[in-house]
């Protein structure tokens, strides 16, 4: 029998996206879809959300509201349904909260609006009601909220009136560095009843946190790799809620990523300068040449090949390593390794970089800024990717890494640990690696993963061997549609 599920989430490809969690929240209905699960996405209606639905059928316009509050905690609000592919979208239109300029969390100079607790409280309101059965003719048998945006929909499920008390629910927590803390001010506005302004309601240290409050009332919480699911546990990772999670037990799952197959496909990718398949590992040369042209990269004059060309294509961060990565870049360079990055972040690891960069002309180059398809050339002309995360929920550079033959070297956390087959001894002879994994995300633990992927490259047999396991693995979001399916019939016996 097939399982109704509300997604709410606060962005979705292909309308809106800041991160990962686009990617997810877009791709899960089609996903799930052939496991019996007809997912519907429901949205705040922002200005770029409203304008894809007018350019898309003329929907906005076209469209009878399925439902309009008064009041939606306070402010006048319609409910639009539209089509996101073959799925069913529904859009919480709220001009007071949603119509203005700028992104989804923040306005036109970066600042986070200051009523996001507003905005995103009114979202879950709508799916509580939603759930509830304030649309005749629509059901769902299951909710899922997505991060601290989508969290106090299941606060509102567990305390409001009329809203889906009897529903499961799944709490996916994409990044837990995020929570939606708020002040205690806020609470009588929130419109929740009194009890649940409690230890195991909203209540977070004498304020609001809605990530919390939807980790406490989920019937299942997830989050985006075995690994994370694991490590959350502890303060180290957990970011304060670590005691909350060891509570909830084996209600708490790790369910890795997917990665867009069509968009990521080196034999059909537009991007590049040479297609290429596993059986054709001899044309990644046309994008290396063409990569070390782009970033100006020399090759050495002893050294016909250059030597191994490692990339960086991350958010400039102390997430990311990238402090210990600018420690590593001298050894790098000196046992003949170069390195292209493309990133953005803190000014202070750019500046790092660009003297890194003008120390070693010609072996190092950076680009600053985001550059979709530079990123797919990088990929497809590299040796290897590097990737010293101190966390990483899921991660999606390694699993690019992967399908395009550039092989990963990671920090052993998260989905990293996850995704990438160490090539230790046993891993080599049983003919299963795909990368390198290195333990601690400091100099030693960064400079001999480098040293050992040197060495690694210099032995063309098992390099290649890395690079075909790595083209094989199967990361698609057809593999792990399945395993949400599984999980909705789990929390749904009646429908298994
Ligand atoms: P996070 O979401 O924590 O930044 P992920 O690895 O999960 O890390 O996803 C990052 C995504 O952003 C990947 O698709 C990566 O290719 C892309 N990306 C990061 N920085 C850049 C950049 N400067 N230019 C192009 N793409 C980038």
């Amino acid at each position: 029998m097939t399982i109704r599920v509300l997604s709410v989430a606060s962005e979705a490809v292909p309308l809106v996206k800041t991160g990962g969690l686009a990617d997810v929240a877009g791709a899960l209905p089609s996903a799930v879809a052939p496991h019996g699960v007809a997912m519907t996405t429901l949205l705040p209606g922002y200005p770029m959300v409203l304008e894809w639905l007018a350019r898309a059928e003329g929907a906005a316009k076209k469209t009878k509201p399925l439902h309009t509050w008064d009041s939606l905690l306070g402010e006048p609000a319609q409910l639009l349904e539209a089509k996101m592919g073959d799925h069913r979208l529904l859009v919480v239109d709220c001009p007071a909260l949603f119509a203005r300029e700028g992104g989804p969390y923040s306005d036109t100079s970066s600042r986070d609006w200051a009523d996001n607790w507003h905005r995103f409280a009114a979202l879950g309101r709508a799916a509580a009601d939603i759930a509830g059965g304030a649309v005749q003719g629509l059901g769902f048998d299951v909710v899922h909220a997505h991060d601290w945006q989508g969290a106090m929909a299941l606060a509102y499920m567990r305390f409001a009136p009329h809203a889906g008390h009897a529903i499961p629910s799944v709490m996916t927590i994409h990044n837990m560095a995020f929570q939606g803390h708020f002040g205690a001010d806020i609470f009588p506005r929130l419109q929740l009843p009194p009890e649940a302004w409690s230890m195991n309601g909203v209540e977070y240290h004498g304020g609001v946190g809605f990530l919390k409050a939807g980790l406490e009332a989920a019937s299942v919480i997830t989050t985006v790799s075995p690994t994370y699911a694991a490590e959350i546990r502890d303060p180290a990772f957990g970011m304060g809620l670590e005691g909350l999670i060891v509570s909830r037990g084996d209600r708490v799952r790790g369910l890795i990523n997917g990665i867009d197959t069509a968009e990521w496909n080196p034999a059909t990718d537009p991007a590049l300068a040479s297609n290429f398949s596993p059986k054709q590992l001899a044309r990644r040369t046309a994008n290396k040449r063409a990569l070390e042209r782009e970033f100006g990269l020399q090759r050495g004059a002893n050294d016909r090949d250059g030597g191994p060309l490692f990339i960086v294509v991350s958010r400039l961060t102390w997430q990311k390593g990238m402090d210990v990565l600018c420690e590593c870049i001298d050894h790098l360079v000196g046992l003949g390794g170069r390195l292209a990055l493309l990133g953005s972040g803190d000014s202070a690891i750019v500046s790092e970089l660009h003297r890194a960069a003008a120390r070693h002309p010609g072996r190092v180059a950076i680009r600053i800024g985001y550059d979709e398809a530079l990123s797919h050339r990088c990929q497809a002309g590299a040796d290897a990717i590097l990737v010293p995360s101190r966390f990483e929920p899921c991660g999606l550079t390694q699993l690019y890494a992967l399908a395009y033959g550039c092989v990963p070297v990671v920090a052993r956390t998260g989905g990293l640990a996850d995704s990438v087959i160490d090539a230790n001894l046993a891993a080599v002879n049983a003919g299963v690696a795909t990368g390198v994994q290195f333990a601690d995300v400091h100099y030693a633990g960064l400079a001999s993963a480098i040293s050992r992927t040197i060495a690694l490259y210099h032995n063309k047999a098992t390099w290649r061997a890395l690079q075909k396991n790595g083209m094989a693995a199967d990361f698609s979001w057809a593999s792990c549609g399945g395993a949400y399916a599984d999980l909705y019939r789990e929390l749904v016996p009646e429908k298994a």
